[in-house]
């Protein structure tokens, strides 16, 4: 069988199905493996710089450790992960009322409440665990139902014997800022909470309150570093695949997928004469490049309208000590207008743009073997619109606005307290233009469409098709990433 593609996603399906007795061969188009999860390494007079430009945060572990062993591995003995705390150092502006205020994230709600109530007052606290006690129905719901098995249709969804407290909980039909806005005060604790639907690469007065279960996740299972970085994670899979001997052949680009009378029977590479004959193909692309280029397909393709936002990475070298967390971030004034911008109002004429006034990411680890003595590497993230020359999109290739706009995120960060303009040995950009080119990501959308619980089913249109990875069902992200793979393998079965 063959899978397009080694990103996460796509490595872990191969190690499972290899694992399950299948002969696999993965067909990667970039020179390396891992799609989004990708490094850069910077030799410099004082040392080496190691990045990962994607992921930065690990969260419930507990995914790929039941991949490895599902593998005959065990997680451990491949990635030293280092859990953390705080998992995130939330730094709110300074307003008319408050001076800058920061709180700090950790993996045990009470001690995180206690956070809240020092900074925020007893009653957000109090709000903050009636949320809680709601965000965990909507995990418990989510878990059980939804993210371990295949969603394939509305009806699906519906069949689902949800509890009247699950459905109450889940809320169809509310966005994740109506929660917000239901349950909490402090409207700073709103932002915190808005912040996640960027991990689904949503609006949050557009996502589904179910999003909910995702800081729900991270702040009860808590976030995770593997040692000399995420990246390392790449390189496990990859080494369990090679010894499940999984054939991974980098360079090949996939064009087409062959189907006729209904089912899959091989894919097309470039520069190849004949087709590769395959009985089951695995796709790891996005969901939008299956559909579009590589088995069109316009139903499906039709209900993938609505697309992820993207990134705008910095990568610095920096020297001393900002004295900075692990992961940092820091809040606007006025966090609305950061999505007004991204997603722009493409119906309305308003184009999406670069947000003036971002919330910045700033991952700073605290590893020995990712950067020099004196030295930080600094990972710094915005969210920013999609590479696309219509109103959704901008397009990032035009001259001097990647270069113009890093000047001012770290101008903005400076306001923000952290100036880190004159400690720089070098920077290095990442734009949505340039993911889309290193992780064939349509428009370097983080993870493909955004929906709600439904998202594109792992099953495709022609017997034998499956789709793996971050834009189809259960979602993006790293974990949810090797819960389709498990899905995936499970529905194909033994060998
Ligand atoms: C800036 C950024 C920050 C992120 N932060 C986090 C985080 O902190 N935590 C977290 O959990 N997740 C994070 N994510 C999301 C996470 O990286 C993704 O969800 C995950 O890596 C996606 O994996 P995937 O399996 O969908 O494959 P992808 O990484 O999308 O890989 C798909 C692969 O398919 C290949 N391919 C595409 N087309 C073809 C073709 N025609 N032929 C052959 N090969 C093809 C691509 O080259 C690529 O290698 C982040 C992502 C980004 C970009």
């Amino acid at each position: 069988m063959v899978v397009i593609g080694a990103g996460v996603g796509g490595l872990a399906a191969a190690a499972r199905l290899a694992a399950l007795g299948h002969e696999v061969a993965v067909y990667e188009r970039s020179d390396v493996v891992g799609g989004k999860l990708g490094r850069y390494v910077r030799e410099t007079p004082v040392g080496t710089f190691r990045f990962d430009t994607g992921p930065s945060l690990l969260t419930l572990p507990q995914v790929f450790a039941d991949l490895f062993e599902a593998t005959g591995a065990k997680l451990d003995e491949y990635v030293d992960l280092v859990p953390l705390d705080p998992i995130v150092r939330h730094v709110f502006a300074p307003s008319t009322t408050s001076s800058t205020t920061v709180l700090d994230s950790c993996a045990d709600p009470e001690v995180f409440a206690a956070r809240i109530a020092e900074r925020f007052g007893t009653e957000a606290a109090d709000d903050w665990r009636r949320l809680w006690r709601r965000a965990e129905r909507v995990w418990t719901a989510a878990w059980r139902d939804v993210l371990r098995r295949p969603v394939d249709s509305p009806r699906d969804l519906a069949k689902l014997s949800w509890r009247l407290g699950d459905l109450a909980a889940i809320a169809p039909g509310r966005t994740l800022r109506d929660l917000g806005r239901r349950h909490l005060r402090e409207p700073r604790l709103r932002m915190l909470l808005d912040r996640y639907a960027s991990y689904a690469g949503a609006d949050p007065r557009r996502a589904p309150a179910a999003l909910a279960a995702i800081p729900y996740a991270e702040l009860t299972f808590g976030g995770w570093y593997p040692r000399g970085g995420l990246g390392t994670l790449a390189d496990a899979l990859l080494s369990r695949c090679l010894d499940l001997g999984v054939v991974v052949a980098t360079g090949s680009t996939v064009t087409g997928i062959e189907a006729a009378g209904g089912r899959v029977h091989g894919i097309r590479l470039a520069g190849a004469v004949a087709p590769v004959p395959a009985d089951v193909v695995v796709a790891n692309t996005d969901a939008l490049t299956l559909y579009r280029d590589l088995l069109p397909t316009p139903d499906r393709l039709a209900g993938l309208t609505e697309r992820s936002l993207a990134g705008f990475v910095l990568l610095l070298g920096v020297r001393g000590d900002s004295g900075l967390a692990h992961h940092n971030v820091f809040f606007p004034d006025d966090y609305d207008a950061e999505f007004d911008a991204v997603f722009g109002d493409p119906g309305r004429g308003v184009p999406a743009r670069p947000v003036a006034d971002p919330a910045v990411f700033v991952s700073v680890p605290d590893d020995p073997l990712v950067r020099p003595t004196g030295h930080e590497a600094w990972f710094v993230l915005v969210n920013a619109p999609r590479q696309g020359r219509t109103l959704g999109g901008v397009d990032w290739r035009r001259p001097g606005l990647a270069d113009a706009y890093a000047d001012r995120v770290l101008d903005v960060l400076a306001t923000r307290g952290v100036d880190v303009r004159d400690r720089l040995v070098f920077r290095e950009l990442r734009t949505p233009n340039d993911l889309a080119g290193t992780a064939g990501a349509p428009g370097g959308a983080i993870h493909g469409s955004v929906g709600g619980l439904l998202r594109p089913a792992n099953r495709g249109p022609a017997r034998g098709l499956f789709l793996v990875g971050g834009s189809t069902h259960p979602g993006g992200g790293l974990p949810m990433v090797a819960l389709s793979a498990q899905i995936v393998a499970g529905e194909i079965g033994p060998a």
